[in-house]
């Protein structure tokens, strides 16, 4: 998987991208990832990349011409195959059915904005998908960018070593995920759950499958809509609901 990021600040990346499953991920030939400076693509004298907006108002706007020129240089014939992608808090909100469908692809571009936001007509005539990745205002598209790249990854094949890790994942099924434990099995007199030192695996898979309903319940019940659940499963919840209202649940 390849990533075209564009960026007015290069040195964002610098860090995120040289540590554990990225770095990774990278040596182990899975992704690879080119920053390319709009700055470059700058061709007056002061390489210029923003402006005032027109029509007035506060803040600078990203000009079309060095976005435009750097997207088209380097994605070259590959433009019409590539999604390019615009961070933006105007974006469709990003979530983990959206990081499975931009793991299927090959080639992603991405701008990052800054300042006020890029000149509308990159939006309209450049970008073919705006991703936010929450309902708050950053200061620029880098960090979306690499929460992209970053929940992408973990999603190629053998990137995070165990295939079966990404499947239990919070979000991949519509539900939270199970609580994890560790050694010591007890600690500062709080044990681990005795079912999960038992050894056997059905009885662990029930717990954690009734655990993951739980907590989807407790703080997420918007979830459940879209969860695929068994009919003890749905009555299980019935039985939270219950006793949510005086009883206690069955364990
Ligand atoms: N004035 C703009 C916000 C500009 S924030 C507006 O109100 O819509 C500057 C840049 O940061 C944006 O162009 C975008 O690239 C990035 N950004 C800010 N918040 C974001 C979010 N929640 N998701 C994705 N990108 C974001």
């Amino acid at each position: 998987m390849h990533f075209d990021v564009f960026t007015l600040f290069p040195g964002i990346f610098e860090g995120p991208l040289q540590e554990s499953i990225l770095k990774r991920a990278q040596e182990m030939g899975r992704l690879s990832v080119a920053i390319h400076n709009i700055r470059d693509y700058a061709t007056d004298k002061h390489h210029t990349t923003d402006d005032y907006p027109y029509g007035g108002g506060g803040g600078m706007v990203m000009k079309p011409d060095p976005i435009f020129a750097a997207v088209e240089d380097v994605l070259g014939m590959a433009l019409t195959t590539t999604p390019v992608i615009l961070t933006s808090p105007q974006g469709r909100l990003f979530n983990q059915a959206i990081a499975w469908e931009m793991a299927q692809q090959a080639r992603l571009a991405i701008i990052c904005g800054r300042y006020e936001s890029v000149d509308e007509r990159v939006r309209q005539f450049l970008v073919t998908d705006q991703v936010s990745i929450g309902d708050y205002v950053l200061t620029g598209g880098e960090l979306p960018a690499l929460v992209l790249i970053d929940a992408v990854t973990r999603l190629l094949p053998d990137v995070l070593g165990d295939a079966g890790a990404t499947l239990d994942d919070s979000h991949t099924n519509s539900l939270l995920e199970y609580p994890h434990y560790t050694r010591p099995a007890e600690f500062r007199g709080h044990p681990v759950p005795d079912v999960l030192l038992s050894g056997h695996h059905a009885e662990i898979a029930r717990w954690r499958r009734r655990q993951a309903l739980q907590r989807t319940w407790e703080r997420r019940p918007d979830l459940l809509d879209r969860a695929e659940l068994s009919p003890q499963e749905r009555q299980y919840l019935e039985e939270l609901a219950g006793a949510d209202e005086g009883n206690l649940p069955r364990d």
